[in-house]
Formats: structure tokens, sequence, C-alpha cells
């Protein structure tokens, strides 16, 4: 065997204090040029390569970096522009596509397989004629060869890319564009070893979800054609994400000289690997380390995986699951956590150091980890009240069927057909923002505070009554966001200062940590949402964030399975229900924005997990009264497989997204069996445009044609809180009118 060397397959690009951030946002706002944005993001790419030399990692990337997006730029790469983005050049060319330009929409945006980054997706077509532009690998490369260090430019694989992207035409496979595809990729591949690479990462993270027979014999043919290249450097193929199944032999087939392989997500990779007899004369790059939480590794675990794996590769690299795009960077700069969770966490910067350790381990022994090094810290000590309360809830259902509390609720609520409502949030607006900054900041005492948030109910709950809304809401102002509002507030959470992630261009999100058992302290919700029960007499829904998407949006603990960690989060919200309820909260909105994202990448996998997804959501809100309204909300509105489980989950009314074709949406749910209450949101939220009456009247009438009235819910397709007054006023008077003539049409 080799000596032993190690890797890492990505690191984050945003910087330490977002400079990514704000230098493409001060471009964007013309408040620096093109060649302002250039510098910064040159010393940010230096930054990262000095940092990761001066680790001790053997192997460095290069061409992690981008200004926007890793497909996008691959995109740029193959010269697959579409037509509409022809009069464009250059850097502006790219952000027109990224993020639109007067009159010229944007590429679609969506998320990179199961993970909270998004890429903007290539639009393919007969039409497609690829042109290579080798610019930024070739130019990122040089820019690392002149500190001194040589890097391994990584790539979007031909594969991946093809697979990611999307038809313009019906009937045509962006597949077929496969040969097309890889005399472009032959083409660089000749450039980088010109420019003096001697190995590059082509990226193929589509191999972790199902793939065809078709599917695996364009990775055949594409790694075939470039392994056959005569000029080119070494390939590595990186897979990640997941097992790779029926894909794994054929990589070790290809003419590649390396292959790495994700053991954390993926840990059945091993056995695969040994049916296989290994890889001969191939590297295997081990992702023993995870990139994609935030945990301290166990090493003793990992040096035991990559002994298991040291006889199945003829070379063994040590390295990350997947790029550490997905962690924060550096855990140093969290003085405000507490101590012993600091010291089970480990960020980007942290998780370079341990891939280096354990190549030394591996090569020097393993007494260089040091006792310390090695130890696994435990999580904090179980909460045993919520255990016990758990198990002896069950299932926790206590509701009628639906038909029962259909009725129930008609005489309770006294609402008319067609009622109206809002999805939760309203503006933000820079009062409502600078109040929670000053009270943050101590600027403000916590009555003060209280005060402000109470005026902005009043204004919310007074502007809904003259509009003549039927199902008021507070509107949130207390919230940072609907997942670190409800994590900063219960127990065994844990939110962060710096620690940042890209969620999509120059959009990062900040997500709790998740660390121990969940319990709630104290309600949560309940003096805002019974101030502004205060207020009216009409009924005021509260709003929750569900289980699901608390944990979509967290870096959630791993020493137990998510379903557990989903049942603590579901007592905790339940709790509140009760709480709700108690103090004459008769409407109740528990948010599910995420329940599709966490769908695993393979089907085999979905049902276990909308099991246990359903379960949590029914546990939170199956102790409320049959007469306690339960809404739920979800932003989408095209559910594919999880259409049956919308129903399951027996809310008595879901709210979605504005449906390019409700009437299809609608007609989907009734062949799912769902006969529940419905809001297919009759209004785009995320565009400034006032919709008329007119149109939200022919959308109602439609829908109409196939939900009861009784059932059928009138609202925006999601919260307000990016939007203006201005607008929000007139969409939702002209929303509330659209109502009420297709009501007194009846
Ligand atoms: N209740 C939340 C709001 O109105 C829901 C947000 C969401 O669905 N993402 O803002
Ligand atoms: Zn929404």
């Amino acid at each position: 065997m080799h000596k032993v060397t190690t890797t890492i397959l990505g690191y984050p690009r945003i910087g330490p204090r977002r400079e990514l951030k704000w230098a493409t946002e001060r471009y964007w706002a013309g408040e620096i040029d093109a060649a302002e944005l250039a510098r910064t993001t040159a010393s940010l790419r230096t930054e990262v390569w000095r940092e990761l030399s001066e680790a001790g990692l053997d192997g460095i990337p290069s061409n992690t970096f981008s200004l926007y997006d890793q497909v996008l730029d691959t995109t740029v790469m193959v010269g697959a522009i579409p037509e509409r983005f022809a009069g464009l050049t250059g850097v502006d060319r790219y952000f027109a596509m990224a993020r639109g330009a007067e009159g010229v929409p944007p590429l679609e945006m969506t998320k990179w397989f199961d993970t909270n980054y998004h890429y903007l997706v290539p639009e393919l077509g007969p039409h497609t004629r690829f042109r290579l532009d080798f610019g930024k690998p070739v130019a990122e490369y040089g820019e690392a060869r002149a500190l001194g260090l040589e890097t391994r430019p990584v790539l979007v694989g031909p594969l991946s890319y093809l697979l990611l992207a999307k038809s313009t035409e019906p009937g045509f496979s962006p597949l077929d564009l496969l040969p097309a595809l890889l005399d472009v990729y032959a083409e660089l591949l000749e450039r980088l070893a010109g420019a003096g690479v001697t190995e590059v990462q082509l990226d193929e993270p589509a191999l972790a979800g199902d793939r065809t027979g078709a599917d695996l014999a364009a990775l055949r043919r594409a790694y075939d054609t470039l392994g056959g290249l005569t000029n080119r450097p070494r390939l590595l193929v990186a897979t990640y994400f997941g097992e790779i199944g029926e894909a794994l032999p054929v990589l070790a087939a290809a003419k590649v000289e390396s292959i790495a392989l994700d053991f954390v997500a993926g840990p059945g990779n091993v056995h695969a690997l040994a049916s296989l007899g290994g890889l001969k004369d191939k590297t295997l790059v081990a992702g023993v380390v995870d990139g994609r939480n935030v945990w301290r590794a166990d090493l003793s675990r990992a040096l035991s995986t990559c002994a298991s794996l040291s006889g199945l590769t003829d070379r063994l690299v040590v390295g990350t699951s997947c790029s550490l795009l997905h962690v924060p960077l550096d855990l140093s700069a969290e003085t405000g956590l507490d101590g012993g969770l600091r010291g089970r966490l480990a960020f980007a910067r942290e998780k370079v150091a341990e891939v280096v350790l354990l190549g030394r381990a591996l090569r020097e022994g393993h007494e260089v980890i040091g006792t310390e090094g090695g130890a696994v810290l435990a999580a904090p000590p179980a909460n045993e009240r919520v255990r016990a309360r758990l198990a002896e809830l069950g299932t926790g259902e206590t509701r009628s069927p639906h038909a029962v509390r259909l009725a129930v609720q008609k005489e309770a609520l006294g609402l008319p057909p067609l009622a109206s409502t809002t999805i939760g949030s309203f503006p933000q607006t820079p009062e409502v923002r600078r109040a929670r900054a000053d009270l943050r900041k101590g600027v403000i005492g916590h009555d003060t505070y209280v005060k402000s948030n109470r005026e902005e109910i009043d204004r919310v709950i007074a502007l809904q009554e003259r509009l003549g809304l039927d199902v008021l809401v507070h509107g949130e102002p207390e919230r940072n966001d609907m997942v670190q509002y409800f994590a900063e507030l219960l127990d065994g959470f844990a939110v962060t200062e710096f620690g940042w992630v890209q969620s999509y261009g120059s959009r990062c999100v900040r997500p709790p940590i998740l660390f121990g058992d969940v319990s709630r302290p104290e309600p949560m919700t309940l003096p805002w949402a019974t101030y502004a029960q205060s207020r009216t007499g009409k009924p005021v829904k509260g709003m929750l964030t569900g289980p699901v998407t608390m944990l979509a949006w967290s870096f959630v603990r791993d020493d137990q399975p998510l379903a557990d960690t989903a049942r603590q989060v579901a007592l905790a919200l339940r709790d509140e229900v009760t709480d709700l309820e108690a103090a004459g909260i008769r409407v109740i909105q528990v948010d599910e924005p995420a329940l599709r994202e966490l769908l695993p990448l393979r089907r085999g996998d979905r049902e276990a997990y909308l099991s246990w997804a359903v379960a949590a959501f029914r546990l939170a809100t199956g102790g409320a009264a049959d007469t306690t309204q339960i809404h739920t909300h979800m932003c989408y509105s095209e559910f594919g497989e999880i259409i049956g489980a919308i129903g399951d989950l027996d809310a008595d009314v879901t709210s979605v997204e504005a449906a390019r074709s409700h009437l299809e949406l609608l007609d989907d749910l009734r062949a799912a069996g769902y006969g529940r209450g419905i809001g297919p949101g009759v209004y785009d939220i995320h565009s400034p445009r006032v919709p008329s009456v007119e149109e939200m009247e022919r959308a109602l009438r439609k829908a109409s044609e196939s939900v009861a009235p009784a059932l059928l819910w009138v609202n925006p397709d999601c919260g307000l809180k990016t939007r203006g007054y201005a607008e929000v006023e007139k969409s939702l008077a002209n929303m509330v009118e659209a109502a009420r003539r297709v009501r007194t049409s009846l």
C-alpha cells in the first residue's frame, strides 16, 4: 500500500464574515465596480488555499469558489447560455442568468439534492450547442499556482450536469446531449493538462439517487470517453450524499484513477466495495468526516472504517464525505457557545484538522490522536421527563375523524364558505426589525419591546378587520425567522453568531444546532397570540413551525434516529397547542414548508421517512380539541410523491402555493382521497404585483367547481413578511372582494 494522504472535496466560499455576500450585493447596487469585486473574490480564494495548505492538507481543491453557484459556472463553462441572455456578456450576463434582468427572467432555482443549497437549473434542448469557455477553472488553478500551491480543479461531472438540467422541449432528454458535452469536457481536460493540472475532480452526486439503466450506460460512456483520452490529468470521480449502488461497479471498471465515496451518508458503500473485491489499481478517497453536519468526528470509528477500506484499494486518501460548503466556516468565532457543546462541534476548519489528523494517525500510528482527540463526547444527559411523557403518549391521537370535526368547527367558528385568511407574517417593516435589534443590543428593555410589538399587532389586526378577512393573524413581528425563533426558546437547541451557510447566491442562513433532548421551558407564542385575540372578536390563528421543518432547517444531533428527535420537538409544540387552546385560540396553524425537502434521495427510503414525518406532525396536533381548527401550510403546489402524506397529516385545512394549475392540484388531491379544507394560494406573494379582483375571482370559481365551498379557503400563497404594506393592502382587499363575489353567487 502507498502512503495514506488527505484531501477535502470542497470548502465554504463566502468568507469568514460573508465577504462574498457583501461584495456581490454592493456590486449589484452599483457601489463597487467589477474590478473591485474581482479583487475581493481573489483574496477570498487566496485565503482558502493558504489556510488549507497551512493546515497540512495534501490535496487542495480549486475552482470550488463561485460568484453565485457552481452549476451556473458549469453552464457558462460549457456555453449552454439560453437564447434570452444573448445580448449580455461577462459578469453581467452571469448575474442576469442568476437573478434575471430587465424583462429577462433568470434560470430556475432548485434544491441541490437533499441539502439546503440551491442551484440554477441548466436549460437544455435539441438546439443547445455547447462551446467551451475554460477561463474560470484554468485561471483559478493559475492563481493558486502563482502562490506556489498545486491544486485539483473541481468540476461538476458531465452526467450529473445533464441529470440536473431541465429540458426546454417536451420529449427531449438532456442525456441525449452527452456525446456533445463529452467533446467539450475532453477539450477542457486537454486545456487543463496544458496548464499543468495533474488531477481534476469530477463531481457526480447524482449517483446517490435512483438511476436507470440508461443513466448507468451514460455513466459508462462518459468515463470510458474521458478516461480514454491520452492528454489529460488524472481523474477523480467524486460521489457523495449516499450509497451509489449499481453505479459502483461501473465506476470501478471505468478508466479513471480515483473514486470518492461517502461513508457517512452511505455506510453501505463499505460492504458494496468489499463484495466487489475492492478497487483494483485505483485510489479511494474515503469520505469519513461528515461534510453535512457540525459534529466532531468519532476519530476511532473513522480509523476503523479506514482500516477496513485499506485492503480494498491500491491507495487510500482520507477525506470529507462531501464538500464542506454545507457547514459553517469556523468554530473558534463562536465565543458565545456553551463549552460542553463547543467540545462536540467541528465546523469546516475543524473538519480539515480532523482529516489531517486522521491521515497522520494512519501513517504514524493511532497514538498521535491522543486520548482527548479520540474520545466521543456524549450528548448532554437525557431529559427523562420528556422521554417518559413520549413513551406514555404513543401516537397521541385524541381527535375525532375529520367529518365529525368539520361539523363541530362549523358550529364553533361560524365561518362563511370560502373563508379568507393569510399565511401568518405581515410585512416586516424597518420599525419591526429595529425593535428586535434594539432589544438584542440592549438599547430597549423588554417592556418597551413588548409595547412596540403590541402596537404593531394592533395595526395588523385593525387592518385585517378593515379588509374583512375571516381568520386573522397577529403578523409575527417578533420572529427573525420561523425556525430560529423557536430554536431560541426551546431547550436542546443552540444558535450561533457567525455560523452562516450559503443557501443560494448571496443568501446565507444560520441554522440552529439541535444538540440534546428538546423541551419547552415556557410558552413560546402564547402572549402574542392571546394579545392579538384580545383585540378582535374574529378568530386569531395561532402560528407554529412544525417538527419536520424545525429539523430540516437545523443541524441535528446524529446520535439517535431523526424520528425520535422529531417526536421531542413535536411534544413541545403539542404543549404549545394545548396552551393556546386553553387561552381561547380556536384556530392553530402548524407550518411544514420543509415536508417535501427531507424526502430521501432514494425511493426505497421514502415510505419510512414519510411515516415518521407524518407521525410527528400528528403528535404535535393530535391533542387538540375537535373544535380547534388545525391548519398547515406548505410552500409548493406540486406534491408529487407526498400527495398521500398531505391527507395523512389530518390537518383540517392545508394552504399551498399558488398553483400553475389549481384544477390539476385539486384533482390530484381528490384522487389521493383528500377531503379536508384546502387553500390553494390565489396570489403569488413572491412578486410585488397587485393581482386584480377578476383574476382571483376566476381562480376561485374554477376551484369551487371541484371543492365544496365549506372546504375552500381563500389566501395568498405564503407569508407576507418580504412585501411592503402598499401592495399588501391592495392585494388583500382585492382578494377579499373576489371571495365575496364568488360567495354571493353560490
Ligand atoms: N407562517 C409563516 C409566514 O407567514 C410561513 C412561512 C413559510 O411558509 N415559509 O411567514
Ligand atoms: Zn410558505
